[in-house]
């Protein structure tokens, strides 16, 4: 039984008919950037985030680095980050010449480790990037408590988050400042190609986003700050708007298949026992608790990702790729030894959580095409493997 990470084929038969329509109906239009397929997506995804206003840009890097633009960020600002997040997060603070300072995660949700941030705050930090990795919230409580005691900014990066709650009910990307995302295809609500949205409830900040979108010009062609092309063109918004109503259904059963895989690696005795995180026995996986988990909250953890720890995870990785099973690694080195920021000055066991993550959790389809016997064949061959 093949078993692919993501079957977006799949997802394009169920609305093939409303999606071509679309697609041709931009086509004759011929109002190819911007315009009001890109407004409509606007302002369902501000509703839909509890979000005042919804930027769409040209993707969920381009909303990141938008973001630090507009709030101003310089060379030799510093800019606070989690180490183990996809490359995007650290690559934009670069671009700026910003300066990334790097914070080890927990170990159970995998997200920036709140505790740990007071130690890296000095008179240059400028702002602070928590992810919501997985499509779980960040702990943005004492985040935004230590943010708002310095005057430092917050860009949330939801890129793969949207719709998730933190415990409070709030939605990702409406707890800080500004808030990203990303409609990359692999992303729970993807296009045909790039895509990413902005999100805020300051009304200042989201002017700047909007003049920073088209170059800084206001009115066009009069720039009194520099922004770039970071436009959503219309023909990826129309594809998001067939999309986007189905989004809640899709969660619904990332969510179900995440309770399938738990129920079946109980009923085999791998799942090692709940929240117990230090584990010596190879026989065993650790899954992914969802930190936020309540009966009165809907989208406690997205699943963009579906990501379990397991002792010997890159022969494990081998074998399920021999049983057309896909996979992938999230991520496998942390910025603080990827090589481009060797000159940052951090050394190996520097974030040791981080470290820990990234050699031993590897993700599972989860997707939500997905059928129960995918979900259970990948299971016992998870069994097949460690009990041999
Ligand atoms: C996907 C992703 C991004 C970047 O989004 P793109 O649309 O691919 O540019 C940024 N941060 C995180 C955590 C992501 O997963």
């Amino acid at each position: 039984m093949k078993v692919p990470l993501l079957d977006l084929k799949a997802q394009y038969k169920t609305i093939k008919e409303d999606i071509d329509k679309a697609l041709i109906s931009v086509a004759e239009s011929q109002g190819c950037i911007l315009g009001p397929e890109v407004e409509k997506l606007e302002s369902d995804l501000a509703k839909y985030t509890d979000c005042k206003y919804a930027i769409g840009v040209s993707s969920g890097t381009d909303a990141l680095l938008v973001a630090l633009m507009a709030i101003g960020i310089k060379p030799g600002d510093e800019v606070i980050i989690p180490t183990y997040s996809f490359f995007a997060t650290a690559g934009v603070v670069s671009r700026l010449n910003a300066k990334p300072v790097f914070v080890d995660s927990d170990p159970i949700s995998f997200n920036i480790d709140p505790t740990k941030l007071k130690a890296h705050i000095n008179k240059n930090t400028k702002a602070i990037i928590p992810v919501h990795l997985y499509g779980q919230c960040a702990d943005m409580d004492p985040i935004m408590e230590i943010a708002n005691e310095h005057g430092i900014m917050v860009i949330e990066d939801a890129a793969q988050a949207i719709g998730s709650q933190y415990k409070d009910g709030r939605k990702a990307g409406s707890i800080g400042h500004i808030g990203c995302f990303s409609f990359y295809p692999s992303k729970n609500l993807g296009c045909f190609g790039d895509g990413g949205l902005v999100t805020t409830n300051d009304e200042s900040l989201a002017g700047m986003l909007r003049i920073m979108r088209v170059h800084g010009g206001k009115p066009k062609y009069y720039h009194k700050v520099i922004g770039g092309n970071f436009r959503l063109d219309a023909i990826q918004a129309a594809v998001l708007n067939v999309k986007f109503p189905h989004l809640d259904s899709w969660t619904a059963k990332r969510q179900e298949n995440a309770e399938l895989y738990t129920k079946f690696f109980k009923e085999n005795g791998l799942a090692e026992t709940e929240g117990k995180l230090e584990f010596d026995d190879k026989n065993k996986v650790l899954l992914p608790e969802p930190v936020y988990k309540k009966d009165n909250l809907k989208y406690y953890h997205i699943y963009n990702q579906y990501v379990i720890r397991v002792q010997n995870r890159d022969e494990l990785r081998k074998n399920l790729t021999e049983n057309e099973i896909g996979t992938e690694i999230y991520y496998p080195v942390p910025f603080h030894l990827q090589e481009c920021f060797a000159d940052l000055g951090y050394k190996k066991g520097d974030f040791p959580v981080s470290e820990w993550c990234a050699a031993d959790s590897i993700a599972l389809p989860i997707y939500p095409e997905l059928t129960n016997e995918q979900i259970e064949f990948t299971v016992k061959t998870i069994s097949n493997f460690l009990n041999k």
